[in-house]
Parts: structure tokens; sequence; C-alpha cells
């Protein structure tokens, strides 16, 4: 282990991160995740101790690993469980998440979907909204509005760099503009809308499942049916291959989007589409009928 090589102990090496050059224990692996984490915190002021945050947890590595993080640094988080409806892909990451709840002594929040509006295989059979792109509109929507309700001021997402590279990878492939202006680890506060912020954006995948191992988190290890075909697990893949040949090449991707692109596209003055609230939830919408219960009324009609 570098770390410990350079303190003259001995610990034998368990992972080697070949973009950072660093070889490390079990122990100073974890520490060394938990103070990157912590350093990438507040290199975007995301938040401090005195925030009440609301973590997104789907009882996947990178949720709980987030939201591990977060209580050993000593920060101030709870979890928020939507019960999507999936089966038995949803019944098991329910319990795992429960269960690392109770691991942890903190509060889980759960909602379930089907009463809400309907669980997701409905709304596939009664929309036609593209599955995912319906789940992420209603997953933004609930934490949301609980959050604010349940009174946290903070959302915090377990989003690695291997999904927010793939995200700006598909977003230039197609010069989404409008995308590629709001990719950022943090979405301030807006009116009606709680500030929302992903910690783990230069975590990669492969760490936050190591992390996830070493403090023998239980955690759901297949993904949701849904993802099967998603373009970007593609994208992840080709990435991925080329991380093999350069180590480096996501992270340089996507810190060197935000420090020299993300400024000049947002230095473009554009006229913003004005926010407004939906007429019949209140909750912020760019339309008079916010997209939920515009889903809403499809699933019952
Ligand atoms: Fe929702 Fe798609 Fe993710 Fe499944 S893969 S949880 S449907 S966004
Ligand atoms: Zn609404």
């Amino acid at each position: 282990c570098t770390i410990c090589k350079a303190k003259n102990l001995n610990n034998k090496a368990i992972v080697f991160l070949p973009h950072h050059r660093l070889a490390l224990c079990k122990e100073h692996f974890i520490e060394w995740f938990e103070k990157r984490v912590d350093k990438t915190i507040k290199e975007f002021k995301m938040f401090d101790k005195n925030d009440n945050i609301l973590v997104a947890v789907s009882g996947g590595k990178d949720s709980l690993s987030l939201w591990n993080a977060l209580y050993k640094l000593g920060y101030n988080a709870d979890g928020f469980y939507i019960n999507l409806g999936i089966n038995e892909y949803s019944e098991d990451s329910k319990i795992l998440a429960q269960k690392f709840a109770d691991k942890i002594g903190k509060k889980l929040h759960i909602i379930s979907l089907k009463e809400e509006i309907a669980s997701i295989p409905e709304i596939k059979e009664k929309t036609n909204r593209p599955t995912c792109s319906a789940c992420g509109t209603i997953k933004r929507y609930y934490i949301n509005k609980y959050a604010k309700e349940l009174g946290y001021n903070i959302i915090a997402t377990g989003h690695n760099l291997d999904d927010e590279a793939a995200v700006l990878f598909s977003n230039t492939l197609n010069w989404e503009i409008d995308f590629l202006k709001k990719q950022y680890p943090v979405l301030k506060e807006e009116d009606g809308f709680i500030k929302k912020v992903k910690p783990l954006c230069k975590i990669t995948e492969k760490e936050s499942a190591l992390y996830a191992f070493l403090n023998n988190i239980d955690y759901i290890e297949y993904e949701c049916p849904f993802a099967e075909g998603a373009s970007s697990i593609e994208y992840k893949i080709f990435l991925n291959e080329l991380e093999n040949k350069h180590p480096g090449t996501k992270l340089k991707f996507y810190t060197q989007f935000l420090k020299k692109m993300y400024p000049i596209l947002n230095s473009v003055e554009k006229e913003e589409k004005s926010l407004k609230h939906c007429i019949i939830c209140g909750e912020p919408s760019f339309n008079d009928i916010c997209s939920v219960c515009r889903l809403k009324q499809l699933v019952k009609n």
C-alpha cells in the first residue's frame, strides 16, 4: 500500500487505482474514498454539517456507499426510498435499503409509487412514455416534494463518475446544449426545487462497489429489468474500453468539461423558460400541468 509504505507499515495493497497511481490496503482505500467524497462536497460547496440531507436510496451500491460515507463523515443524512413496484427487484432492494438504514440507525422514508400514481410496469403498459424517462421524472418529482414536506434542504444522489461521463458523452454526441448547461454536480435551489448534489461524481463505479464490499454493505447486485438495452450502458462499456487503454480518461473528460466547457456554455445568455406552478399539484413546472400530473391523467384514462 502506497500510504502504509510511506508510514513504514507493510500492509499489502488490495486495489490498484491506475488513474491515481495508488495502490491501497483495505483501511487506506476506505479512508481515501471518504476523503475524496468530502473533498468533492467542499469543492462544490454542496452542504455542511448544519444541513439536513435526504439521500435518494435505491438499494444499489452507489446510494448505499454514499449514505455510509456521509454517515461516517458526520453529516446529517437520512434516506428516501421509492418502491417503484418492479416486482422482485423492488422488493429485494427495499429490504436491503431498510437493512442498511437499521444498521446505521438512520431514518429511511419509504413511499410506494403504486399508492401515489401506479407502479412502473403499469405506467409502461398504460402510457407510451419511454419507461426510464418516465421513471426518472417521477423519482425527481417525489423526492423533491417529500424532501420539502419532511423538512430537508438538500437532496443527495449516488450518481458516480461512470454515470456522469456516460451522460456527458451522450449529450455531447447529440449536442444537447440545454442538457450540457445543466450538467453540474450541484443544482441550486430554485423556486420550489430543493438543492440537489452528487457527491460521488468523482468516484468510479468500481470504487463505489469496492467501498460497499469492504464495508460489508449488502446491496442489490442485479440491475432493474428495464435497464436492459439502455444506450447509457453501451456508452459506459465504450468509455471503460478507453479507460483500460488510457487510465484517467473518464475523470479527465468529466472534470475538464466542468472546468473549461461548463462556464463557457453558461456565459451565453439565453432566455430561460420561466418556472410556474402546476395548477393541479402546485409543484414547480414549466407548463400549466406538470409532467407527473399529466402521467397520472394518462394512467387514469
Ligand atoms: Fe427506473 Fe429505468 Fe432505473 Fe429501472 S432502469 S429504476 S425503470 S430509471
Ligand atoms: Zn402537478
